[in-house]
């Protein structure tokens, strides 16, 4: 009998102590003195009536009127699997489940008061540890006017019952897992009704493919100690019924635990939580993988019978469902919360993060730090390397960022270069540290495809609630100090600061501007001639660009053109100063002035890109304007990688378009390079002629440069020429051509033709 089900039982001698049954003198129970008298005394009818109750195959016993058994026919015996001596004398609502006890009482208190034939239908646990269920019909036993006794003729009804209840149970857990229940109750909720069922006491575990080792899911009634001792069992012949039927995929029956070998590691374990038989079953997804397996236990040794075979396996079968469902779903909602590349939460998770953590900061009044991250440059690496390389630094910084940052800090990607990581508690001065430290993360290099590459970040705080009290402010603010950083260096973090915002605002106005100049008609190009020293003539012109903002105000390129590099927005700006250059010219050449030099300016990352060669083509083609009068000026660092430039460069030479290096000698690269591409000019760096009436550093060094580039057979321009002593000393020193204010300001088209015409026009 199951000790601990009877604890809270209730005995039929809580009846009302005063009514009269209560206070029936056993000895007179005529019923009893038959049952125990000697066959030869009774009379025919006595003998009639003892062997309907000796041979019926109904179980019937006898109860006094308080409950207390006097007998049980064989059948009661076998069906319950107690002898007479074990039952005889014990309560009989002992052994009934405890939900069926209060009924049983009602079912007892109205066949006694009421002196009438009464149904009850109770379930019980059989010695065996099967739960029964029966149908009983108590009868009272009359004499003198009173109860004496009650006598219960019950049928086994434990299948059809069992069947019914078992069908209602898997229904329930059927319906929890189509509702993605947590898989904790639902599991439980499927064990307690195989407990109930079975009397032993069960278990799920999933098996842990990577750790090849068994984790506990659900076991509502097994000792913790035991499950502590089993959690993380290895898989194996070694690992209990349960590691042995995953590694075997089938079916485990261990009849008593103290003898199996599968035990021997575990043993002592079990044994000391009194368990002595276990039987697993491995629950095996539709393509074969081993999800975890079902455990049943019990106190003493013993085998299934057919039918627990079949209730394991259905059972099985559910828990397995069970494990399906929320293995998937929890696959949707890590697809729909993470970030497939780096695993990392994404910028949804972040954000319902974000609104969580402020209602909680809220409540406790505690600050909190998002820390908003972006790349320095993580375009180049994509353009140079491809996507591939891209995604794999992405990935490893990912990784970087949470050995560097701990389980403290919760940090999601939150766009294609862009991490946001929020860290709770944490006042304005731990935020710069873990800014820091998110720094320092990337202080060593990043092994991507056979590079190391070396990458930074910028990175922006924003505090709750001293810079914004709702997500949305938050993000803001934060991604608005992280441009404040990327201005002030790059490398580097900023607190968010009101004011330096308005200038950010500012600055995202002018590239909403700018993506719209082009189609709005606002960008010009200004023309500068350029002159040659012997003879003096006209032989070229620079082409400069100019943005008519608004139509209202000019903006010189260097407040626009280092946004449009960073924005990608100089690509379609440079095919256009290409092609407008290039018509312009091709239209004077129409008009009949004789062919010069068109100069455009190349960015850097316009002669990155793998298809220049092809658009400078396609742009020279379409305009008609001849090759040989085309030159793109460069400068110094756009051939640090000599090879690549190179190539394209002479790609460009044999088309016959020339090649100049602009702004020469501020750049620090060897000059090797210039024996190795084919460079048509050099333009000394205005800063240079600037100074040479009173420098000698910059006189000499425009000496060596003409020098130098004359040894090299390369033409040397000088820029910024402004006043006759600045010309005088060039000319002095065999600089080839100039360009400047001296000879004509940047204008426009219209202007520099009129230009042109003047100085055609007859001497008078
Ligand atoms: P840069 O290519 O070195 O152009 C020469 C700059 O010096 C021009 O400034 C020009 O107006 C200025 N300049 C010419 N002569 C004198 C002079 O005698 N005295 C002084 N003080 N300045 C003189 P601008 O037009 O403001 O252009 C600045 C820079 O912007 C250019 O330097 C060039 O690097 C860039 N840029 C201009 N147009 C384009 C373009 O279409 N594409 C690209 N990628 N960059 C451009
Ligand atoms: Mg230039
Ligand atoms: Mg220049």
């Amino acid at each position: 009998m199951d000790e601990s089900r009877n604890k809270d039982r209730k005995y039929p001698s809580q009846l009302d102590p005063n009514s009269k049954i209560n206070r029936i003198d056993k000895t007179n129970i005529s019923i009893k003195a038959l049952i125990e008298s000697d066959l030869t005394a009774l009379t025919q009818e006595q003998i009639f009536y003892r062997s309907l109750y000796a041979y019926s195959t109904d179980a019937v016993f006898l109860l006094d009127a308080e409950g207390i058994v006097i007998d049980i026919n064989p059948s009661g015996q076998q069906m319950s699997g107690y002898t007479l001596q074990e039952l005889k004398d014990s309560d009989f609502n002992l052994f009934l489940f405890s939900e069926d006890v209060a009924k049983s009482i009602e079912t007892f208190r109205s066949a006694l008061t009421k002196k009438r034939t009464e149904k009850l239908k109770f379930s019980f646990r059989a010695k065996t540890g099967e739960a029964m269920t029966v149908s009983a019909t108590i009868v009272p036993i009359i004499q003198n006017d009173e109860v004496v006794a009650l006598l219960g003729i019950s049928r086994d009804i434990t299948e059809q019952e069992q069947s019914v209840r078992i069908l209602d149970a898997q229904n329930k857990v059927l319906e929890m897992i189509a509702k993605s229940t947590p898989i904790e109750e639902t599991l439980d909720r499927l064990l307690h009704m195989a407990e109930y069922e079975t009397g032993a006491k069960c278990s799920i575990h999933c098996y842990d493919k990577k750790n090849h080792a068994i984790t506990n899911l659900a076991a509502p009634s097994l000792p913790e100690d035991y499950m502590k001792a089993v959690e993380g069992i290895k898989v194996g012949e070694k690992g209990g019924s349960c590691g042995a039927s995953i590694s075997r995929k089938e079916i485990v029956i261990v009849e008593d635990i103290e003898h199996s070998p599968l035990w021997e590691e575990h043993r002592e374990v079990a044994l000391r939580n009194g368990l002595r038989a276990s039987w697993s079953l491995p629950l095996i997804h539709g393509d074969g993988e081993v999800l975890g397996t079902f455990a049943m236990y019990y106190e003493v040794p013993r085998l299934p019978t057919k039918k627990e075979m079949e209730f394991i396996r259905k059972t099985g079968y559910l828990a397995r469902l069970a494990i399906e469902q929320e293995r998937s779903a929890s696959l949707i909602y890590r697809m729909a919360y993470h970030d497939s590349l780096t695993r990392l939460p994404n910028r949804r998770f972040f954000q319902e993060k974000l609104g969580n953590s402020i209602a909680e900061a809220e409540e406790n009044g505690s600050n909190l730090a998002i820390l908003y991250l972006d790349l320095d440059r993580f375009k180049t690496v994509n353009d140079s390397l491809g996507h591939g390389a891209g995604d794999d630094l992405l990935s490893k910084i990912a990784e970087r960022l949470k050995q560097a940052l701990g389980e403290t800090s919760f940090i999601a990607r939150h766009g294609g270069d862009e991490f946001a990581i929020l860290t709770e508690d944490q006042q304005m001065s731990q935020a710069e540290q873990t800014a820091q430290q998110i720094l320092h993360a990337f202080v060593k290099p990043f092994e991507v495809e056979g590079y190391e590459l070396f990458i930074t970040p910028s990175v922006g705080i924003s505090m709750y609630p001293q810079h914004g009290t709702d997500p949305a402010a938050l993000l803001q603010h934060a991604d608005s100090a992280m441009y404040q950083a990327k201005e002030a260096g790059k490398d580097t973090y900023m607190l968010y600061d009101a004011q330096s915002e308005k200038n950010t605002s500012a600055r995202i106005m002018l590239e909403n501007d700018l993506r719209k100049s082009l189609e709005k008609n606002e960008l010009h190009l200004f023309y500068q001639p350029q002159i040659s020293l012997s003879p003096d003539r006209r032989i070229g012109a620079e082409a400069l660009l100019r943005w008519h903002r608004g139509n209202r105000e000019w903006i010189a390129p260097i407040d626009f053109i280092p946004l449009a590099e960073e924005t990608g927005l100089i690509l379609p700006i440079g095919e256009w100063v290409l092609r407008t250059a290039c018509e312009q010219g091709k239209q004077w050449i129409d008009e009949g002035y004789e062919p010069f030099i068109m100069a455009i300016n190349l960015s850097p990352r316009q002669f990155r890109q793998p298809n220049l060669v092809q658009s400078v083509r396609t742009v020279l083609e379409e305009t008609g304007y001849p090759a040989k009068f085309l030159e793109l000026e460069i400068t110094e660092g756009m051939t640090l990688n000599v090879e690549e430039a190179s190539e394209k460069m002479k790609q460009l030479r044999e088309m016959g378009v020339h090649i100049s290096i602009d702004d020469f000698g501020t750049g620090y690269s060897s000059l090797n390079y210039l024996k190795r591409l084919p460079i048509s000019r050099l333009k000394v760096d205005r800063s240079f002629v600037q100074d040479v009436e009173t420098d000698l550093g910059d006189r000499d060094i425009v000496k060596a440069i003409i020098a130098m580039a004359h040894n090299l057979k390369i033409t040397v321009i000088a820029e910024g020429v402004e006043n006759e002593e600045q010309l005088s000393f060039l000319k002095e020193n065999g600089c080839d051509e100039v360009q400047g204010y001296l000879f004509g300001r940047p204008v426009p088209a219209d202007d520099f033709r009129r230009g042109m015409d003047a100085q055609n026009a007859p001497k008078q």
